[in-house]
């Protein structure tokens, strides 16, 4: 089957799934009335479905067996005090008790995949619930940015929108279920990138939804051409957008940005406001911040989420790298969603692949998210065109599993750049605690 076909049937399968009127009309109302309830009204929301994703956790998956599920709703938010933390490592090391039927998936799960910031690939079973509100969430921030369902949209993120080696225009695919215009980020080199600003141009996108920096190259390039695109908004997420990203898109490609902070585990999600604030979404999961031993903080501290809407795999008190701190009082733009500060703890430098074309790093996790049996793993620019990929290969790493690797890379992220492999017994973090997953040793 062409890629081509591939997408169509994808995008017009996820249409009449994510985007169908009939399913996802009681849940867009419920998200846009949450929006307009009181602190306490969203509090009650919130203490109920934490409820029944305790309930649900004690019930399906082992590794809660030993809890109690004698606790009422109004009792929920203590109840949850006697779940342990539990992170990435958990989850790996328990494959049988933490994933539900004893890890074997259901045909009506969906899959979610990850590298996160250890270069591990990490693998989590979804609800067909958990998909349509995960949507029906990111609608509701694009309406933030004055984006509506039938306005044109264009994407560049990691979407495999045309083979990576293509060298002709389209670099691109047109997904007419959601007039939404998939740019191929793999595509923005000096070869293709003009057609590619050719497209949008002509395209009149209402609204982009980019990594940052896939945005922040095409906004250097359209600068360096002295050109200027005029999309309203770009709807950033995946990386943290870096204040010179933010001034070198803002003028050039859009008007302005609105970030989202969100992850594969989808244990907490952070919309920014037209004022610029981060919202904590309570109505999406339930969150908290905490310090090194565990308790909460009002100072920065780790983000450590329970889901609210995945009764397939219910993650509870997942604590995840990022760190954040609760910013206090109310935004002037009058929702009731918390605010928190910048989130901080997934940095990575800047690479270029072949030809000198820089590679987002979120594009690079595509080929180690769908690879096997890594422990870590860091991927250094060590020269012009030319990469070193770290490995600590955990049990089982054979060479199907390398071929698997190189070929994802091949096709996934870049087809001609020079990669060499090398194993390690270890991957350090730095003394300050931080790994760096994607670095660049040439600079
Ligand atoms: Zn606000």
């Amino acid at each position: 089957m062409t890629l081509e076909l591939k997408n169509e049937l994808t995008y017009a399968g996820r249409y009449l799934f994510r985007d169908n009127p009939l399913l996802v009309g009681r849940v867009a109302a419920e998200l846009a009335a949450n929006e307009r309830r009181s602190p306490e009204e969203l509090d009650a929301i919130g203490q109920r479905k934490l409820h029944a994703t305790l309930q649900r956790a004690i019930q399906v998956l082992p590794y809660y067996r030993n809890l109690s599920r004698d606790f009422s709703v109004a009792e929920a938010r203590d109840a949850l005090r006697q779940f342990p933390i539990v992170e990435k490592a958990t989850l790996v090391a328990n494959p049988t008790t933490l994933y539900p039927h004893g890890g074997a998936k259901k045909p009506w799960e969906a899959i979610g995949k990850t590298s996160g910031t250890s270069g591990a690939p990490l693998t989590i079973y979804r609800s067909p619930t958990s998909v349509l509100y995960e949507q029906e969430f990111i609608k509701r921030h694009w309406s933030w940015g004055g984006y509506r369902q039938g306005m044109n949209r264009a994407t560049l993120r990691g979407d495999l929108a045309v083979p990576i080696d293509r060298k002709q225009p389209p670099y691109w695919f047109f997904n007419r279920y959601n007039r939404q215009l998939i740019l191929s980020s793999r595509h923005l080199n000096d070869r293709c990138v003009d057609a590619i600003i050719d497209r949008l141009a002509e395209y009149k996108a209402d609204m982009l939804q980019a990594y940052p920096s896939a945005a922040y190259t095409l906004a250097l390039y359209l600068a360096k051409r002295g050109r200027k695109l005029d999309i309203p908004v770009v709807f950033t997420g995946s990386e943290p957008v870096y204040g010179h990203q933010h001034d070198a898109i803002v003028g050039t490609l859009a008007h302005k940005i609105m970030d989202m902070y969100g992850m594969a585990e989808r244990v907490a999600f952070a919309t920014q406001c037209e004022h610029g604030n981060m919202h904590l979404n309570q109505d999406y999961s339930h969150v908290e911040i905490l310090d090194d031993n565990g308790n909460p903080t009002d100072d920065y501290g780790f983000v450590v989420g329970t889901t609210y809407h995945n009764h397939a795999q219910p993650l509870v008190r997942y604590r995840l790298s990022d760190r954040t701190r609760w910013k206090p009082g109310r935004c002037a733009c009058g929702r009731p969603f918390p605010m928190i500060e910048e989130v901080t703890g997934k940095y990575e430098d800047f690479i270029t692949g072949s030809n000198g074309m820089a590679v987002s790093p979120s594009v690079l996790t595509f080929a180690f998210k769908y690879a096997r049996n890594i422990k870590r793993s860091q991927v250094a620019q060590v020269g012009q065109g030319k990469w070193e990929v770290r490995l600590v290969p955990d049990t089982g790493w054979s060479e199907a599993d390398r071929e698997l690797l190189m070929h994802n890379l091949r096709t996934m992220v870049d087809a001609e750049v020079d990669v060499d492999l090398v194993y390690k017994d270890d991957l350090p973090n730095t003394a300050a605690g931080k790994f760096r997953w994607v670095v660049n040793e040439t600079t």
